[in-house]
């Protein structure tokens, strides 16, 4: 079990961030704070880096230049114990990423027990009360195979909750699923967004930025261009490359 009590400050801070792919500079220095319990919804177009910074913030990426802090931990440390710190952050991907060969329950325990090295009942009661919270209860024996993609998402969800992380990094969960399944995605987001869970999501859905995020960023090629409540960056945008985006998009 995980001793890290977390500390003050921000969940995450983002400083300077650059990163290249080769020749390709993909973020050109990002400076970005997020709260405890904050949402924050960045949005903009396809290639503008966003999965990247993501990406940095636990280090699936590793950053050319820059600091990443998460928890009070600076993660861009060479010394840092990097697993540890993965433990601390839930990420949910546009792919769903369940294993095939194993249950819905056999999904959200494997983790807890290899990783944080729970038991089998400790860990399956954390993997049911999960699941009942993104309203699966009655999907434990399921295969991923046999679940709708809304279902699927939102197991991934129960399974990242279910190692109880201190933040949560969704990369555009919803855009791989048939629009009439995004609702109910969006709507276990909500709740836990309700519920205090700090939380950063690269989404295109502008509705949900709108009511659920306290804050909306808007990045286009490799910088943040416009950040501001969300209401306020989606109906009345400042900057005009936002306003052509939001064109777009809403
Ligand atoms: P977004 O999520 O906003 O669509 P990404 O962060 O995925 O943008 O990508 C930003 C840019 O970085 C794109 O031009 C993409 O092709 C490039 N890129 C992303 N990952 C890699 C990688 N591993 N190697 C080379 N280029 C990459
Ligand atoms: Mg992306």
């Amino acid at each position: 079990m995980t001793t890290d009590a977390p500390p003050e400050g921000p969940a995450i801070e983002v400083a300077g961030l650059h990163k290249s792919f080769g020749d390709l500079e993909v973020l050109k220095g990002i400076d970005l704070t997020v709260r405890r319990g904050e949402v924050v919804c960045v949005i903009g177009p396809s290639g503008s880096g966003k999965s990247t910074l993501l990406r940095c913030v636990n280090l699936l990426e590793q950053p050319t230049a820059g600091k990443v802090t998460v928890s009070g931990t600076e993660v861009t440390d060479p010394d840092v114990d990097i697993d540890r710190m993965r433990r601390r952050i839930g990420m949910v991907f546009q792919a769903f990423n369940l294993f095939p060969h194993l249950t819905v329950l056999g999904n959200l325990t494997i983790s807890q027990r290899r990783v944080l090295g729970r038991g089998k009942a400790e860990a399956e009661r954390l993997a049911r009360a999960h699941l009942a919270g993104v309203g699966l209860g009655d999907k434990e024996s399921a295969y991923p195979a046999q679940l709708s993609g809304g279902q699927q998402q939102r197991a991934a969800i129960a399974r990242a909750l279910s190692m109880g992380p201190e933040l949560m990094l969704f990369d555009e969960p919803t855009s791989a699923l048939d629009p009439e399944l995004v609702g109910d995605v969006l709507a276990v987001m909500r709740k836990l967004a309700d519920e205090g869970m700090t939380m950063l999501v690269v989404t295109h859905e502008m509705s949900f930025a709108r009511e659920v995020a306290d804050r909306v960023i808007f990045m286009d090629d490799g910088q943040i261009v416009e950040e501001g409540p969300a209401e306020q960056v989606v109906t009345d945008p400042q900057h005009q490359r936002t306003r052509l985006f939001l064109a777009r998009v809403l």
